[in-house]
């Protein structure tokens, strides 16, 4: 049987539509992190999309959700993207980004396990409801070197995650050269470009603290 759609097509179902943004996430880019859980090394980054409903600004406080009970904090350098561009050639791609910050990765990593585990996509246990507080970020041609940008985490006062931009695997340059083969970079978009060893499970009430080159960027409770 034919269904007759007449009179009932939606015509520009995207003329409501505001502007939106991606965030890009690279795995497995710090060697301590990878060995931590017991992943192989990539020979190419593992690239992974997160919604723009994953995004927590302001330091807003991140609601523990309700599937896991295993949060794990990630804290990672993210890029933000200032032009858009596709197959981006390595000699050019730092011209891609203009401002550097650092966010949290969140991951529900039981959930991930038993998805893993199974061989199946873990795209719901990286890319749910508030996954992404990002900080405010600093202008890219104000830091000195891009390989040498040291950030951590702390919560509840503890230090729980330091990293560098120089243990990457894969370069901020390097990532985007990948990514951009597959996705078109665009304006807004972020990139959070990995997480160094230390990832750890977050509780309620929990209060996180990131730094980077000193600067304290990140301030937020699990609630
Ligand atoms: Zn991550």
């Amino acid at each position: 049987m034919k269904i007759s759609f007449a009179g009932a097509i939606y015509k520009n179902i995207f003329a409501t539509q505001t502007s939106s943004m991606k965030i890009i996430c690279v795995g497995r880019n710090y060697s301590a992190h990878i060995e931590e859980l017991k992943n192989e090394k990539p020979d190419t980054p593992i690239i992974f999309l997160k919604p723009e409903t994953a995004l927590v600004k302001h330091n807003e406080p991140v609601f523990h959700p309700e599937f896991t009970n295993e949060l794990h904090h990630e804290i990672e350098i993210v890029l933000r993207i200032c032009k858009e561009g596709k197959y981006i050639q390595a000699d050019f791609a730092e011209n891609y980004f203009d401002a550097i910050g650092i966010g949290i990765d969140f991951t529900a990593r039981d959930l991930q396990n038993k998805l893993k585990e199974k061989g199946l996509p873990w795209e719901i246990s990286k890319a749910f409801n508030q996954s992404a507080p990002v900080s405010e970020f600093l202008a890219k041609d104000k830091i000195t070197d891009l390989q040498n940008i040291d950030f951590k985490l702390t919560v509840n006062q503890q230090e729980r995650q330091i990293g560098n931009s120089k243990s990457m695997i894969f370069s901020f340059a390097e990532i985007i050269t990948y990514a951009s083969m597959f996705f078109t970079l665009k304006t807004g978009d972020l990139i959070f470009t990995g997480t160094p060893a230390g990832v750890k499970k977050v509780e309620i009430g929990d209060h996180l603290e990131g730094w980077m080159l000193g600067n304290k960027l990140l301030d937020f409770y699990i609630k």
